[in-house]
């Protein structure tokens, strides 16, 4: 479908489908020409999770590769929006990115700072220290962190390592943290850290952040800090019409990350961290003369690669690119769940969501399809979800409902439950 509508983009994509599926260059070494086979063979029919197998890079590899600079090391050690010496370094790169994307999520130009980070958990590692250092700066207490029972994993496994006291919230049978029950949890005697996901993992939930700074407004005097952990969403929604979801001038959050290798097609990790220069100033300085910084970034060296990579896709693909691959990946979530329907397979799906979640099928099929599977008793038990990314054409979606047809009373390995 993607193929169909972008027409530039067509030859290319057939080319290089068809030179890799026939013409394998090899590497000398069988194991990893295998390997190699196996990636490019899967590469269509991988749907289960929320990487972009339609990437834009050959062109940034060719003129990379011409000018040997994959000999150098280029690393990002530093802060893009410090002066001074950037010498092999892309920090200045990096900034240009940062800049390009702060207003897409309602940050001024003037009074952003932020990274492109080593993926989105970095970004919300980020996000969770300096929410916690802009907070006990400002009250001179630790806060808690609140955040749903359906967000992604890496929130509570950061929050442990930062040794912070959490609050799981309950969320609806859709996914969704429930306002009353962060009333219900509030400690409104410690500073909050809210944690608002974007979406969650396995229903694709968007946490209504209008419902839930409601329920804040409602106690003036506790100090309020909220990271939005947008890893997917975050990536197509300043592309669509719903980008106030994502604008910090509507929602009010003070800092969120994005992944760099889900929506946007980078193919390796990374990830762009967002705060404003409050938040950036009220951090404890690290002075490093060396650096010639004051480090508030948590990492050391840094890529210089992937704000490379970042930056020529802003040029290559753009607004108009990801505005077109947004559109896209909306419209055949829409065929995904009519088709779903067609054949009566039951299925659910979030608004503004590209993650399905249907009745589990086959284990072969899950294994073909490289489905992610959980339990959900509100969804009759065993379940398997699709994130329709910019791969995920009309082709490999008919292919998988015809499988899902066909495969109704095969077998159905018993899940867990917990
Ligand atoms: C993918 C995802 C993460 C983890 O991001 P990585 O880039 O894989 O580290 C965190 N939160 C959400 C909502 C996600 O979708």
């Amino acid at each position: 479908m993607y193929r169909k509508i972008i027409g530039a983009a067509v030859c290319w994509l057939c080319i290089s489908g068809m030179a890799s599926s026939q013409n394998l260059v090899s590497s000398g070494f069988p194991e990893l020409d295998r390997w190699a086979e196996e990636c490019i063979e899967r590469r269509s029919l991988s749907l289960g999770y929320p990487g972009n197998n339609d990437i834009r890079l050959q062109e940034f590899y060719e003129w990379y590769t011409a000018n040997n600079l994959e000999a150098m090391i280029i690393n990002n050690a530093g802060d893009p929006f410090a002066e001074g010496d950037h010498t092999l370094s892309s920090l200045d790169f990096e900034r240009e990115v940062i800049e390009y994307f702060a207003p897409k999520y309602g940050f001024d130009k003037d009074d952003s700072w932020g990274l492109v980070t080593m993926s989105g958990t970095d970004g919300n590692n980020h996000g969770i220290y300096f929410g916690v250092n802009y907070l006990k700066g400002l009250t001179g207490r630790m806060p808690v962190v609140y955040v749903s029972d359906e967000a992604h994993y890496s929130n509570y496994r950061l929050c442990d390592l930062q040794h912070l006291d959490v609050q799981l919230v309950r969320s609806d049978p859709m996914g969704r943290m429930i306002p009353d029950s962060l009333e219900a949890v509030l400690d409104t005697s410690r500073p909050c850290l809210m944690v608002y996901a974007m979406g969650s993992t396995l229903k694709g939930a968007i946490d209504d952040q209008k419902a839930l700074n409601a329920v804040l407004a409602r106690h003036s005097g506790m100090a309020v800090y909220r990271h939005v952990d947008a890893a997917l969403f975050g990536g197509y929604l300043p592309y669509t019409e719903f980008r106030e979801m994502v604008d910090r001038r509507k929602m009010e959050f003070e800092s969120i990350s994005v992944s760099g290798h889900k929506f946007f097609g980078i193919d390796s990790p990374c990830g762009i961290f967002l705060t404003t220069r409050a938040v950036y100033d009220d951090q404890a300085t690290f002075d490093v003369p060396y650096l010639n910084a004051n480090m508030r970034m948590i990492n050391c060296s840094r890529s210089g690669i992937e704000p490379l990579k970042f930056w020529w896709l802003i040029k290559t693909v753009g607004d108009e690119g990801w505005a077109e691959q947004a559109r896209m990946i909306m419209e055949n979530t829409e065929y995904l769940k009519a088709e779903l329907g067609r054949i009566g397979w039951p299925c659910w799906n979030n608004d503004r969501s590209n993650t399905v979640l249907f009745r589990r099928p086959s284990d072969a099929v899950v294994r073909k399809y490289n489905l992610a599977c959980g339990y959900d008793e509100a969804f009759g038990g065993a379940v398997s979800h699709v994130v329709v990314m910019q791969h995920v054409t009309w082709e490999s979606i008919d292919e998988l409902i015809a499988d899902l047809a066909n495969s109704a009373d095969d077998v159905i390995s018993p899940v867990q439950t917990e």
